[in-house]
C-alpha cells in the first residue's frame, strides 16, 4: 500500500521529483489550498510538504489522522503548531541549511550597496543625472565586522568577510573556542566588547526570549559613532524604534534590514523613509539555488522519515543533532533501550507495580551523545501497550510519559562498557533495572535483569522466570513449552548462589499462548513468570 504525500506552496520541482521517483509514495501536488479545503483533505495524507504559506495549525494536525510527517522547505517553523505536532507524534522536518549561502551573499550585496550608495545611484541615473560627487562611498577593506551568532550563516559571512580583507570578531556563547579558531574569527568575550569594537555589526542568531531586543537602545549606544547595523536574521533581534533613533542621531550611520518586527512591513512605516537605510522584503533565502536546495533537502528527509523511519532530521525529537550516519549507528542501542524498558515494566507489573514513577537511563561513554534519544526510546518501551494512542513514537513518548507524572533522567554509567545501556524503573519501594549492550558490530543483547547476569537477544517473545535453584526445573519448563509448540531460541539460566534463587531468560520464536504464564507458574519451584511479546 502506498503512502500519500501532499506537496503544496509551489515547492521546487527537483524536490517533488525526488518524492515522485519513489514507487511506494503517491504524491499529489497542489497550489496553496484555502484553509477549509486543506482541512477537508488532510485526513488522506501521511505527509505534507510546504513552505510558509500553508498554516499547519493545531486544528489541522488534529484532523490529520494519518499524518506522520510535516516537511517545511525552509528554516522557519512559525507557521507550524509544533507543540501539537510533538504531542501527536508527528515529525516536523525543516531545511535549515539550504539557504545559508543565499543570506551570506545578500549581506555583502546590501552592505556594498549601502557603502557605495547604489540605491541612490540607480535613482539618480533614472532621473537623467550624472551625479558623481554625491556618491562618494567607502570600502569594506580594513573595517571590523562584528558577527553576533556564529552559526551557519554567521560562519559563511565570516569566510567571505576575510576575502574582503575585513577584520572579523564574533560573539556566540554557544560555540567552542576551536570553532572560532577554525573560522579565524576573533572571539569577543561579551556582546558589549564586540559592540565597542565593531564598525559593522550584523546579527545571525535565532529569535527567542534571549535574543529579542538583543541590540536595543543601550547596545546601540555602545557602538562607535558612525557604525553600521545589519539584521538579516529575524525582526526584533535589533529593536527597530531604537535603531531609528540611533540613525536619526547619527550614532548609527547606516543600516540594512531584510526582516521586521511585523511583516509585511506597513506601507507607511517611518523606517521606509530613513536615508542611509537599505531595506529588502525578507528575501534572504530568495534565490533559485536556495529554493532548490531546501526543496531537495526537505523532500529527501520526508521520504526517509516515511519509508525508513529515519527521524534524525525531525526538529521535534530529542538529539536532533545526531547526524545521518550516527542515527543509523545508534539504532541497535535504541532497540535495546526500548526493549529493556518493556522487560522492566512487564516484570514490575507482574510483581504488582503498575504505576511507575521514575525512569532512569544510564549509558556507557560510547552512547552518551545519543542519551536523549535513548531515553525517548526507553519511554516508548515503558508506554507501549499502556497508553491509548496509535502514534506512540520517539517524538511524543517523553511528552506523554511526563504528562503521566513519570520522571525521566539520563546519565553516564562511567564505569560500564562504552555500549552498555541500563534502564531502571521505580515506583513506591520497588525498583528494577535491566541492562543490555549494543556494540556497533554485535547484535543487541539483554545482559542483566535485576542482579542476574544473562545474555539473550530481545526478539519476538521473551519469557523471564524466577525459580528455586534445584534440579529439574529447566527440563520441566522445556517440556511445557515444547508441549505447547513454543520453540526455544535461547535459554539462559543465571543464579546468584547455588541452591538460592535462579532466573531464566528464555527467548522463543513467535508468540506464546495466553495461558503459558499461568501454566509456568503452576510448575513446582517456579516463583514468578513474565511473558513479554515485543512489537516487531
Ligand atoms: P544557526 O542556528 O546555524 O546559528 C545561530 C547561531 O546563533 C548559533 O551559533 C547560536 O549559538 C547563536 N546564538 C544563539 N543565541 C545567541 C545569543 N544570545 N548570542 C549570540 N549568539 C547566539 O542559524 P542560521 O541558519 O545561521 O540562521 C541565523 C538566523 O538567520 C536565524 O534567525 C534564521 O531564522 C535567519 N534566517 C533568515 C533568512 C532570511 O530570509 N533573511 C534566511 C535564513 C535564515
Amino acid at each position: 500500500m502506498s503512502l500519500r504525500v501532499l506537496v503544496t506552496d509551489e515547492i521546487d520541482p527537483e524536490g517533488v521529483q525526488l518524492l515522485q521517483a519513489e514507487p511506494r509514495l503517491r504524491v499529489d501536488e497542489s497550489p496553496t489550498l484555502p484553509k477549509q479545503e486543506l482541512l477537508a483533505r488532510i485526513g488522506e495524507y501521511d505527509a505534507i510538504v510546504g513552505r510558509s504559506a500553508t498554516r499547519i495549525s493545531d486544528e489541522l494536525l488534529r484532523a490529520a489522522k494519518k499524518l506522520r510527517v510535516v516537511g517545511r522547505a525552509g528554516v522557519g517553523v512559525d507557521n507550524i503548531a509544533l507543540d501539537t505536532a510533538t504531542a501527536l507524534g508527528i515529525a516536523v522536518i525543516n531545511a535549515p541549511a539550504g539557504n545559508t549561502v543565499a543570506v551570506a551573499e545578500l549581506f555583502f550585496g546590501v552592505m556594498v550597496g549601502l557603502l557605495r550608495h547604489l540605491p541612490q545611484a540607480t535613482q539618480s541615473m533614472r532621473e537623467g543625472k550624472w551625479d558623481r560627487s554625491q556618491l562618494l562611498g567607502s570600502e569594506l577593506k580594513g573595517r571590523t565586522l562584528g558577527i553576533v551568532g556564529v552559526g551557519r550563516i554567521g560562519s559563511e559571512i565570516a569566510a567571505r568577510a576575510q576575502a574582503f580583507c575585513m577584520e572579523v570578531i564574533g560573539y556566540d556563547p554557544y560555540i567552542a573556542d576551536d570553532r572560532f579558531r577554525a573560522l579565524r574569527v576573533r572571539r569577543a568575550a561579551t556582546l558589549d566588547a564586540l559592540l565597542e569594537e565593531a564598525d559593522i555589526v550584523t546579527v545571525h542568531t535565532p529569535l527567542n526570549d534571549e535574543t529579542k531586543g538583543l541590540i536595543g537602545r543601550r547596545e546601540l549606544g555602545l557602538l562607535r559613532p558612525g557604525s553600521i547595523v545589519a539584521n538579516l536574521a529575524r525582526g526584533g533581534i535589533v529593536d527597530d524604534p531604537a535603531l531609528m533613533s540611533a540613525l536619526e542621531s547619527g550614532q548609527v550611520r547606516g543600516a540594512t534590514l531584510d526582516v521586521y518586527q511585523s511583516e509585511p512591513l506597513a506601507p507607511d512605516h517611518p523606517i521606509r523613509q530613513v536615508p542611509n537605510v537599505v531595506l529588502t522584503p525578507h528575501i534572504g533565502a530568495s534565490t533559485a539555488e536556495a529554493q532548490r536546495n531546501v526543496a531537495v533537502d526537505v523532500c529527501r528527509a520526508v521520504r526517509d522519515a516515511l519509508l525508513e523511519g529515519e527521524l534524525s532530521r525531525s526538529i521535534n525529537i530529542a538529539s536532533v543533532s545526531l547526524g545521518d550516519g550516527r542515527w543509523r549507528e545508534v539504532q541497535p542501542a535504541m532497540l535495546v533501550a526500548q526493549r529493556a524498558a518493556t522487560v522492566t515494566r512487564a516484570i514490575l507489573a507482574d510483581q504488582g507495580l503498575r504505576a511507575v514513577r521514575r525512569l532512569s537511563l544510564r549509558c556507557g561513554s560510547g552512547l552518551l551523545d545519543a542519551g536523549d534519544l535513548l531515553l525517548s526510546a526507553a519511554a516508548v518501551g515503558v508506554l507501549d501497550g499502556v497508553v491509548e494512542t496509535d502514534r506512540l513514537n520517539l517524538i511524543n513518548a517523553r511528552t506523554l510519559a511526563e504528562g503521566r507524572g513519570l520522571e525521566l533522567s539520563v546519565s553516564e554509567a562511567a564505569a560500564a562498557p562504552p555500549h552498555s545501556i541500563e534502564v531502571a524503573l521505580s515506583g513506591g519501594m520497588q525498583e528494577l533495572a535491566v541492562a543490555g549492550s549494543a556494540a556497533p558490530d554485535g547484535a543487541p543483547r539483554i545482559t542483566r535483569i535485576g542482579s542476574f547476569h544473562v545474555d539473550v537477544t530481545p526478539r519476538q517473545t521473551l519469557i523471564v522466570l524466577t525459580n528455586n535453584d534445584v534440579p529439574g526445573v529447566i527440563g520441566r519448563v522445556g517440556t511445557l513449552l515444547g508441549d505447547a509448540s513454543v520453540n526455544i531460541a535461547e535459554y539462559h539460566q543465571a543464579r546468584l548462589a547455588q541452591g538460592g534463587e535462579a532466573l531464566a531468560a528464555i527467548s522463543v520464536d513467535g508468540g506464546a499462548g495466553p495461558d503459558i504464564r499461568r501454566r509456568l507458574l503452576e510448575l513446582p519451584d517456579v516463583m514468578t513468570a513474565t511473558v513479554i511479546r515485543f512489537q516487531e
